[in-house]
């Protein structure tokens, strides 16, 4: 629980804060960004602008259920039943984002894909009751892709309950997950569903995954996301923990795959027509290369 004691200064006065348990993880800034914003001295973010409206308020309580770190508070003790409610929300065709980020994946988001062939969870959100409740109600988990060796979490627990089939990078594999049912071996594109296929994406990690969905969805973990405003794509040599010169050839090989959305781990989100799609990877490769 948050504590008002720990309050960081740069917050709007008002009912909702954060205080000095914040990670930085960005994840209140997706899910409100109007009210939430990074405080450049701090290192964290901080509540740069009170909710207004019902709905407002809305999203500042689906804040503060899903931020990893219990850094987001409320002095009235809001009732946050409706946004606990909220997750797994919906964002486009059967895919939603699951909110309630894990601590251990360093509050990066995760997703439920809800399909015919068996649900697929996207990385790891917290195993927290009322998410498993739902994702049991929306199905269950048949799948869970683990994108890379940091945004595993609570996997084991997931797997325990829904005695899902874990997909996790050889490469990848730690003390950690070395019970994952299925590790996808070398560099070659593996299909695990007419419309599930995984594609090996070295350079953050050596084994990072991405997961393309129905031909749309791309979903990357920490190797490509979209920027602040969603209109183009980034990656960073900055959060590359394996090699740069991989990612950067992982990044060119995409171009091989039409997507529409662009679905991270950490980082904002984008959306466009494939073409759009391809011509924001070129843009990035470009920037890349010009940079050097
Ligand atoms: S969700 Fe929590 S930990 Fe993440 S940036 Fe916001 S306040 Fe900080």
């Amino acid at each position: 629980m948050a504590r008002a004691a720990a309050r960081l200064a740069e917050n709007a006065s008002g009912d909702f804060f954060v205080d000095d348990a914040c990670i930085d993880c960005e994840t209140c800034r997706h899910i409100a960004p109007s009210l939430f914003a990074r405080s450049a001295r701090a290192g964290m973010s901080v509540v740069a602008r009170q909710p207004q409206s019902d709905a407002e308020r809305l999203r500042a309580k689906m804040a503060l259920v899903a931020c990893p770190t219990s850094a987001i508070g409320s002095v009235s003790k809001a009732d946050v039943r409706e946004a606990v409610d909220a997750f797994p929300e919906p964002i486009d065709s059967g895919v939603h984002y699951c909110g309630f980020a894990a601590e251990g994946s360093y509050g990066a988001s995760s997703y439920l894909i809800v399909r015919p062939g068996g649900n697929v969870l996207v990385d790891s959100p917290r195993a927290a009751a009322p998410l498993m409740d739902r994702i049991e109600r929306l199905g269950g988990v048949a799948f869970m892709f683990l994108s890379h060796r940091d945004d595993v979490a609570d996997h084991a627990k997931y797997a325990q309950r829904f005695g899902c089939t874990r997909i996790l990078a050889a490469a990848d594999r730690e003390a950690g997950t070395r019970d994952v049912e299925r590790f996808v071996e070398g560099d070659e594109p593996v299909a695990l569903a007419h419309d599930l296929l995984a594609i090996p994406v070295p350079g953050h990690t050596r084994g990072s995954l991405a997961l393309l969905y129905a031909g749309r969805y791309l979903f990357t973990g920490d190797h490509l996301w979209g920027s602040e405003r969603g209109d183009a794509l980034g990656a960073s040599r900055s959060v590359c923990w394996y090699s740069w010169a991989e990612q950067t050839r992982s990044l060119e090989r995409l171009l091989a795959f039409d997507f529409e959305w662009v679905l991270p781990g950490h980082g904002g989100r984008f959306h466009g027509t494939s073409t759009g799609a391809r011509a924001a990877l070129e843009g990035l490769l470009a920037r890349i290369r010009r940079s050097g």
